[in-house]
């Protein structure tokens, strides 16, 4: 059923000879859904929307179905559904698709097409809390589409599939898999049918849970362009470079003080962090490399005001106590703050100058997180596991593996974008 990136060209060369022997023709046009995500940048809320890659515009409206695999199925002679045609949408969700039917041409009723939700090149799909790939139908209720045409190509149009939660949840994987993660040699290698589970009980908003391979996503998180980015952050750097996980409860710097910003911690020790509190720098680092490829996915590296907000499943919007713009947001100086990790990072990406320093460097995506993975596989200074002892049973350094072994890593400096950015 998967067409491989593998596999893609012998497919298609089966069906071009199958075409010889049997009625056939194409089908063209264009897919939509109604995108109803939000952490979109608002430039009449007040918000500066220079190179925003999701603007406001791309919400509450239909937008193409980017990059997803296309299946054309017909029950003609006989009853059950069977697949006859497979192609993708492109990045503005246009395709042709060729069709091919031994048993003759399927006339109006005998045939529809289904939107397999997985990227057209197997990166990552969205999934039902069991695993199940969710599909979709085109036409619904009853209605039918026009006969097709041997030998003949028949446009349909712009027409548009209504899945509303596991379209939007395909869509800001795409976003996040198109604008940061794909310009990594290492995710591009190693990154396949990553799983976007929506609704996971007991979830609130999304998390990542890497070495599955899986994002679960609550009831409600399906909305939140930012932290389905933030999670595949997580899960794409973790592909990248596989090591040890660490538990929960390893945020708190010291262990107890660290608010609860969703006001529903139970663990005393804080099982979550903010932007500005005291980590420990492993963690910070690592939530602090998340939200980068998060706002990676939001906003080109010409920002000027390049957004991200803690409140992800609400919208994103000017005078929230939570917003932060990355570029002038202004803080204690803090090296064990997410804040300082995130401004850090972006700094090392960006071209645009801090106020009070000069900041010429521009660095790719594909440098930026190619360097995380390629960390050296040891728990030493600057290895993969360095929070870990060396026989990787418990944590020894929860400041290990932070924005100094990030600098130590890179194959060019950022070492001045570490230090005015409070060194984390
Ligand atoms: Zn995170």
């Amino acid at each position: 059923m998967y067409i491989s990136r593998l596999l893609l060209v012998f497919a298609i060369v089966v069906l071009y000879n199958r075409a010889a022997e049997a009625d056939s023709g194409y089908i063209t046009g264009k897919f939509t859904f109604w995108n109803e995500s939000v952490n979109a940048c608002d430039a009449s809320a007040g918000m500066d929307c220079t190179d925003a890659l999701f603007p406001a515009g791309s919400t509450n409206s239909y937008q193409p179905i980017k990059e997803a695999t296309i299946q054309i199925q017909v029950r003609y002679p006989g009853p059950t559904w069977v697949t006859r045609g497979n192609g993708y949408t492109d990045a503005n969700g246009n395709y042709t698709i060729l069709w091919s039917e031994g048993g003759g041409t399927p006339g109006s009723g005998s045939w529809r097409i289904r939107w397999v939700h997985e990227h057209r090149d197997d990166f990552f799909r969205v999934v039902d809390s069991a695993g199940n790939r969710y599909d979709s139908i085109h036409p619904h209720s009853g209605a039918t589409l026009p006969a097709l045409q041997n030998g003949q190509t028949v446009d349909l149009g712009t027409r548009t599939f209504t899945p509303l939660q596991s379209g939007n949840i395909y869509d800001q994987a795409w976003r996040a898999w198109n604008f940061p993660l794909k310009h990594s040699t290492l995710v591009y290698a190693n990154l396949w049918f990553a799983e976007l589970a929506w609704p996971v009980a007991g979830v609130g908003g999304a998390e990542a849970d890497s070495p599955n391979n899986r994002i679960n996503i609550g009831t409600d998180g399906w909305r939140s362009s930012l932290q389905q980015a933030h999670e595949l952050g997580h899960l794409a750097t973790f592909v990248a470079n596989p090591r040890k996980q660490f538990a929960m409860y390893n945020y708190c710097h010291p262990p107890g003080t660290c608010p609860c910003p969703d006001g529903g911690c139970s663990d005393p020790s804080g099982v979550s962090w903010t932007f500005t509190s005291n980590e420990h720098r492993a963690s910070a680092f690592e939530e602090g490399l998340a939200e980068f490829i998060a706002i990676g996915a939001h906003y080109w590296f010409g920002a000027t005001g390049p957004r991200t907000c803690f409140s992800n499943i609400g919208s994103c919007v000017a005078g929230t106590t939570d917003l932060r713009n990355v570029e002038v947001y202004s803080e204690t100086c803090n090296g064990r703050s997410v804040l300082s990790n995130l401004r850090f990072l972006w700094d090392t990406y960006d071209n645009i100058d801090d106020a009070g320093w000069s900041d010429t460097l521009s660095r790719s995506f594909a440098g930026a997180i190619d360097t995380v993975g390629n960390y050296p596989n040891t728990t030493t200074d600057g290895g993969e596991d360095e929070p870990w002892d060396p026989t990787l049973t418990f944590i020894d350094d929860e400041d290990g593996r932070r924005g100094s072994d990030y600098v130590t890593n890179s194959t060019i400096s950022v070492s001045t974008q570490r230090t005015n950015n409070c060194n984390p």
